[in-house]
């Protein structure tokens, strides 16, 4: 029994609809999924409803961006309530940011001679929380760039003239987020990040868990972060973290977690629910008494 926790659809940078990427999960024999779009939630509804029709689990999430320090990381929340108002406002606000982010990119190819506008990024994407795959995929469309690869190195990547920073939660911020929506805080692929040095801060700012598993992870980063988990008592995660059929085979099936993981998963959000059902109980509690 496995399952596969980092998962995206084309609400974010994935290309796979929801049901499409159910069916996929069903193929691959996943016991449950997570859909883990970047800052968004728009997917999860109908992937809910095309896993459940399969006998999948599914987890309900969302993957955002944030910053500890100067060092960027991507915080996945798990079992987030995306009614949830704080969140949905946030969610919104790092969307209206991404949008701009179009616009200051495409004038930034404009700048240096690539004429690509940023109404051609945001019909090809077609989602709230378009990024720089979009940007990449419109380049290849129009035949300004003959590839992804080609569009990341000659314009997208980190310190190329198309390239904007993108607008991030500071950590402790997107931690509390996550706690106030019901959520567990997980730290995505820390092995991208090469920096352990913010793991301290962000398990004393209240992180749940740390994704051991990830497409990108060697053996050994793999056992490194186990190491790290067990050493700050955290939940351990995985996934491909597959964005569809973009950069060539899709990922989905390829990286698959052992279930018992969803389980302790499981259990911990169950257990931290209950205790905040308390908590409010009592506060609410108090309150009738002072009444
Ligand atoms: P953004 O969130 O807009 O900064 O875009 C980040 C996303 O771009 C990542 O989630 C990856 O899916 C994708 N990405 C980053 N670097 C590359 C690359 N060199 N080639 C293709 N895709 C990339
Ligand atoms: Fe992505
Ligand atoms: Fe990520
Ligand atoms: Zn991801």
């Amino acid at each position: 029994m496995f399952a596969d926790l980092h998962l995206h659809t084309h609400f974010s940078d994935g290309t796979y609809g929801p049901e499409e990427l159910a069916g996929l999960a069903e193929k691959h024999g996943l016991k449950a999924v997570a859909l883990t779009d970047h800052d968004t939630m728009e997917g999860c509804e109908r992937a809910a409803a095309a896993c459940t029709a399969r006998g999948i689990e599914f987890i309900p999430a969302s993957e955002l961006t944030a910053e500890l320090g100067d060092v960027e990381l991507h915080l996945i929340g798990y079992f987030l309530d995306a009614s949830n108002e704080k969140l949905r406002d946030e969610l919104a606000h790092f969307q209206k940011v991404r949008q701009q982010r179009i616009h200051e990119m495409a004038a930034r190819l404009q700048h240096v001679g690539v004429p690509l506008q940023a109404e051609a990024v945001f019909s090809l994407a077609n989602c709230r929380a378009p990024g720089r795959p979009h940007v990449a995929r419109t380049l290849v469309q129009q035949r300004l760039c003959g590839s992804l690869d080609e569009a990341f190195e000659r314009f997208l990547k980190k310190g190329k003239p198309a390239w904007v920073p993108k607008f991030k939660m500071s950590a402790v911020q997107a931690i509390e987020l996550i706690h106030q929506a019901g959520g567990l805080a997980v730290m995505a692929h820390p092995g991208l990040n090469r920096t352990d040095d913010i793991i301290p801060g962000l398990v004393q700012a209240g992180l749940d868990g740390i994704e051991c598993f990830h497409t990108k992870h060697s053996t050994h980063a793999t056992e490194h972060y186990l190491e790290i988990a067990e050493q700050y008592n955290l939940l351990v995660t995985g996934g491909s973290d597959c964005h569809g059929i973009s950069k060539g085979k899709p990922l989905i099936g390829t990286m698959r977690i052992p279930y018992i993981y969803v389980e302790r998963l499981k259990e911990a959000h169950l257990r931290k629910s209950l205790a905040r059902g308390l908590q409010i109980a009592a506060s609410d509690g108090s309150d009738a008494s002072a009444a």
